[in-house]
C-alpha cells in the first residue's frame, strides 16, 4: 500500500460514472476509509430501524434524502480521522450539504485536499446503468454486457440469483441523472470557484483501468497537499 497526496478526498462522478467502484479500489490500494452516504442509508434500509423506514421510500425513487438527515447521519458515523485519509463517496450531494462537510472539517479538524470528478455524458451513464445486477447475498456487481455473470443472471461467487437494485430501473436511471445534474454539478462549480486549483477531472468514459490510472496520475501529480 502506498500513500497518495492529498489526504482527503471527495469524488464525484453522475449516477453510473464508476465513481464508487473507483473509489473502492482507491480505498483498497492507498488506505482511504471510505466514507458513503449511500451505503449507510441503503443499510438502515436493510436493518428497517427508523431511518431506515424514513429513507426507503426516497431512495427507491432516486430522490435525495433530506439535508438534514445527512448532517445527523454524519455526525453519528464519522469520528476524528486521525491519521486515516478519508474519502468522501457520495456526499456533498447538494449546495446545501457544503457548509455541512465544512462544519464536519471545522469540528474533526481535517481538509479536504481534492475535489476529483469522474466526467461521463449522461447517455453513456444511463446504458451503464440499466444493465448493472447485483448479488443480493454477497453484494457482488455486473453488467449484463461488459461484465456478465458465467451463467445469465446467477452470482458466481455463491449462485444467488441476481437482482437490479430498485433504483437502477430506467425511470429512476432517468430521474437519478436529472438530480444529479440539477443538485449535484452545482457543487462543482462552487468549488471551482471557492477552492481553485482542488478541483480536478478525468475522462470517465474509458475502460476501469485507465479512469483508475489517470485518478492516480492526478493525485500524485498536482502541488495539491492534505490538511
Ligand atoms: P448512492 O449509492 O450514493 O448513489 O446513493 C443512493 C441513494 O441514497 C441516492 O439516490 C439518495 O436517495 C440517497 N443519498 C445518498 N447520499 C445522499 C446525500 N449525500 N444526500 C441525499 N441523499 C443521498
Amino acid at each position: 500500500m502506498s500513500s497518495l497526496a492529498p489526504d482527503h478526498l471527495v469524488v464525484f462522478g453522475r449516477p453510473g460514472s464508476g465513481k464508487s467502484s473507483l473509489a473502492e479500489r482507491l480505498a483498497a490500494d492507498h488506505g482511504y476509509v471510505l466514507v458513503r452516504t449511500g451505503e449507510m442509508l441503503r443499510e438502515a434500509v436493510r436493518r428497517g430501524d427508523a431511518l431506515g423506514k424514513r429513507v426507503e421510500a426516497d431512495l427507491a425513487r432516486g430522490l435525495l434524502v433530506a439535508d438534514s438527515v445527512i448532517a445527523d447521519l454524519l455526525l453519528a458515523h464519522l469520528g476524528a480521522p486521525d491519521e486515516h485519509k478519508l474519502l468522501f463517496d457520495g456526499f456533498p450531494r447538494t449546495i446545501e450539504q457544503v457548509p455541512i462537510l465544512d462544519r464536519l472539517e471545522r469540528r474533526l479538524k481535517f481538509r479536504i485536499g481534492c475535489y476529483l470528478e469522474i466526467a461521463l455524458d449522461r447517455s453513456v451513464a444511463e446504458s451503464r446503468m440499466t444493465g448493472r445486477r447485483v448479488c443480493p447475498t454477497c453484494g457482488a456487481t455486473y453488467h449484463i454486457r461488459s461484465q456478465p455473470p458465467k451463467t445469465e443472471e446467477v452470482c458466481d461467487r455463491d449462485g444467488t440469483k441476481l437482482e437490479r437494485r430498485k433504483d437502477d430501473r430506467p425511470d429512476v436511471v432517468a430521474l437519478r441523472q436529472e438530480v444529479y445534474q440539477r443538485q449535484t454539478d452545482p457543487i462543482l462549480g462552487y468549488y471551482r470557484t471557492h477552492t481553485p486549483g482542488r478541483v480536478r477531472v478525468v475522462n470517465g468514459d474509458q475502460p476501469f483501468e485507465a479512469v483508475y490510472a489517470e485518478i492516480l496520475q492526478v493525485l500524485s501529480g498536482g502541488p495539491l497537499t492534505g490538511r
